[in-house]
Parts: C-alpha cells; sequence; structure tokens
C-alpha cells in the first residue's frame, strides 16, 4: 500500500539508508577470493569465534564457538529450528501477546498449541505472575522478546529476579529473541540471558545481523544455546538450509573485529527515537516510551476512532505515510488505538512524515 499511495513508509522494521560500504567490498572481496561454496553446517569457525569473543566481552560469559552457536538464515530460521527442536505435538509454549509475527506459526507447523499471555497497558510490563499461572505440565517454551517488537520495552532487573523464580516451578525452556541487543536506550545496559548462567542453561537465544548491521535483506543470524539444547536445534538446521551464506560470514567475522561498529548503535538510532518523539509532541498522536528496539507506538485516540488497521489504511493513503497496526501481532487484541512506527530512518524521512502528520 505504501508504493501504491506513494506514502512515506515507517510500517515495517528495515532501514531506508544503507549498509556501511566496507561491509559491502568485505562481501565482495571474499566472493572474488572464491569463498562462494558451502560453509560449515554449523557456521564459519571465524565467526563463531569472533561471536563467542563478543559475548565475552559485553556479557562477561564464555561460550564454546564450536559448541554452542550456530549461524542461520536470520533470526526468523534460528526461531524455526528452535521450535522445532522443542515441540512435540501437544506440547504448549507460552508466547506474550502482542509478539512479533513468526512464533506462532512455527510452533504451529510443529504441531504445538500456542497460550497467549496478555501484556496490558498503560506499563506494558512481562506479566510475570500470569506466565506462572499458565505454565502445566504441557509446557515446553516460553517464549520471551528484549527488547520487545512491537512493544519497545526490554526486561529490567526486576524481570530478570522474577524469571528466576519461575524457575522453582517450571522444568521447560525459555527462548529469548534478542535481535535487538544493541538497540537499548538511556544509557540502560541489555539485560542479556547471557550474563546469568542459570538462566543461559535453561536458555536458546536468537540474534540477526540484518538487524545490527543495517542490512536485512541479507538474513543471517545466530542462535545461542547450551551445548545439549544446539545438538537438538542442529538436527533441524543441517535438513532445513544445512548451510548459509560463506562470503558474507566471512565479511562479518573480518567487520566485527572493531567493536564500535556495534557499540555505537544504541547513540545512532536513539538520536532518531528522540527526533520522531519531539517532532510528533507538534501533532495529535501520542508517542508511547520506546525503551528499545527500533520501533515507537502511537496513541492516535484523540485523532480517530476508526479500528487499527482501518487507521493505518486511512493514514496511509490520505496522509502518505504508513503505519503498522498492532492487531497483527496480538492472538487477541484489546483494541487499543495505537500504531507502530519504525524509526530506523534518515532524520529527512522522519521529518517529512512528521510534516504529513501535523495537519491530523
Ligand atoms: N525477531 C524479531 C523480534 C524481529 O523483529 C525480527 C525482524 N523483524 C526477527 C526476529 C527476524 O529477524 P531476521 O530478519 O534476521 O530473520
Amino acid at each position: 500500500m505504501a508504493q501504491e499511495c506513494e506514502a512515506i513508509n515507517l510500517s515495517q522494521g528495515f532501514p531506508d539508508f544503507e549498509s556501511d560500504p566496507v561491509l559491502i567490498d568485505l562481501v565482495h572481496k571474499y566472493m572474488r577470493q572464491g569463498k562462494n561454496q558451502y560453509a560449515p553446517m554449523p557456521g564459519l569457525p571465524e565467526l563463531r569465534q569472533r561471536i563467542s569473543g563478543k559475548v565475552e566481552s559485553l556479557y562477561g560469559q564464555k561460550i564454546d564457538w564450536q559448541d554452542e552457536i550456530t549461524i542461520t538464515s536470520g533470526a526468523t530460521q534460528a526461531l524455526f529450528n528452535t521450535f522445532n527442536a522443542f515441540v512435540k505435538r501437544g506440547d504448549e509454549v507460552i508466547i506474550l501477546d502482542p509478539a512479533y509475527d513468526s512464533y506462532a506459526p512455527a510452533v504451529h507447523l510443529a504441531g504445538g498449541k500456542v497460550r497467549p499471555v496478555a501484556i496490558t497497558g498503560p506499563d506494558f510490563r512481562t506479566p510475570w505472575d500470569k506466565i506462572a499461572e499458565t505454565i502445566n505440565e504441557k509446557t515446553a517454551l516460553i517464549v520471551l522478546t528484549n527488547p520487545h517488537n512491537p512493544l519497545g520495552k526490554i526486561l529490567t532487573d526486576d524481570d530478570i529476579g522474577l524469571m528466576r523464580k519461575l524457575l522453582e516451578q517450571y522444568n521447560g525452556y525459555f527462548v529469548v529473541d534478542e535481535v535487538y541487543e544493541h538497540l537499548v536506550y538511556d544509557d540502560r545496559p541489555h539485560l542479556s540471558i547471557l550474563r546469568y548462567p542459570e538462566l543461559y542453561a535453561r536458555s536458546v537465544l536468537t540474534y540477526s545481523f540484518g538487524k545490527t548491521f543495517h542490512n536485512t535483506g541479507w538474513k543471517i543470524g545466530y542462535s545461542i544455546a547450551p551445548p545439549q539444547l544446539t545438538k537438538e536445534i542442529r538436527k533441524v538446521h543441517q535438513f532445513n538450509v544445512f548451510s548459509v551464506n560463506t562470503p558474507i560470514q566471512y565479511a562479518l567475522a573480518e567487520y566485527m573485529e572493531d567493536e564500535k561498529r556495534y557499540l555505537g548503535l544504541s547513540d545512532f538510532f536513539e538520536e532518531k527515537r528522540d527526533y520522531l518523539s519531539d517532532a510528533l509532541s507538534g501533532t495529535a498522536l501520542k508517542p508511547l516510551a520506546c525503551e528499545g528496539s527500533y520501533f515507537m507506538l502511537v496513541d492516535y485516540s484523540e485523532v480517530s476512532d476508526k479500528d487499527d488497521r482501518s487507521f493505518a489504511e486511512w493514514l496511509t493513503r490520505e496522509y502518505g505515510v504508513a503505519t503498522i497496526p498492532l492487531s497483527p501481532f496480538y492472538s487477541n487484541p484489546p483494541g487499543d488505538k495505537v500504531v507502530r512506527l519504525c524509526f530506523a530512518k534518515e532524520l529527512d524521512t522522519l521529518g517529512r512524515a512528521v510534516e504529513r502528520l501535523k495537519v491530523l
């Protein structure tokens, strides 16, 4: 619709600026060097070693690059591997509501049943008490997203304490999607599960280079999980894709030598978040707090009483700004008058979009 209506597209989560030319040149270099055949099934050793070095320096956890890291075709495939490895027919998977949209279909394909647990406003914190009530002997996995898409919330120390407490009653595993690990704002740390050995022992974690290095179309990501869980994940991975893009793995391994390339991302995106939220304060749309990710929710209740889907369509058609309604992220949409904007855009793009929104 955005293309049809020539609207400024703040809907899907991808940048409108280029990936670093240095990284693009590295991919080219390795293609020219003939690194064009299958990579090893779990991923290129150089890249897995680089990731384990990063994990140790950022989160203080020593992980074994050979037995705990698997390079995948994007986080989506890492998640697909995980659900297919750990969900048997009839198992239940607790997924927060709203959640990123690829979780539930992968659980269904594996024969599992989704048990949605609502995250409710106005604070949108993780509902640990409701999760505890929903756990039963069929619960195989609990899925968390930190930072959260679409809500833009992050896990806090309190959340980590409550998650630990859950281990007293829960014998299954956690899937924690950390694709936005480098997009946490206001000088707060990213509380990766990798910081907490007793939680990591029961978790599969998911990451995406597309989100980190502004090239979502390259579809490369990875999972990190303890060795006995990684073994199961690779049984699916081997016959799903076998291995992923070789020259890009070489390029990423070299590019990540310089840690500024990912540590600078919070400041880079925080400027965009602040710009958008300040600019929106001159409109009738009310931005909600964004603690992490590159998504900002806006409340449009002062503008319209349309449902979110009709509102998003109307805004695209009549005002030339494409946003995403929240209801598709829900199993049970609460009917909030809220849409999601992606601020991984040039400041000029954000500025032009706000100019169009001012007249609402
Ligand atoms: N998890 C979350 C929370 C996401 O927002 C996305 C991308 N929108 C993904 C996973 C998928 O990442 P990838 O493109 O690497 O498959």
